[in-house]
């Protein structure tokens, strides 16, 4: 994940909150510009889920975009 208003990879999980309907909200901050954002934790389908060896050891990635992967249709 990336800072959305400087890019910067040196971000931190501020606050998790509990599953509130099913979902993981976490507060980020980026540790250079010091911008806060929030995240959600949505689950997927495994129909969704590719594997990638690019890096040596197996990561699974998103197969379509993630507006698609997540939601009524991705089920
Ligand atoms: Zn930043």
């Amino acid at each position: 994940m990336e800072c959305p208003r400087c890019a910067s990879g040196e971000i931190r999980t501020i606050k998790t909150n509990g599953t509130e309907a099913g979902r993981v909200t976490r507060q980020r901050g980026c540790l250079v510009c010091r911008r806060t954002w929030f995240t959600v934790e949505l689950p997927v389908s495994v129909a969704v889920i590719g594997w990638t060896r690019k890096t040596g050891k197996s990561v699974p990635v998103l197969r379509v975009p993630v507006d698609q992967a997540v939601g009524k249709e991705a089920v």
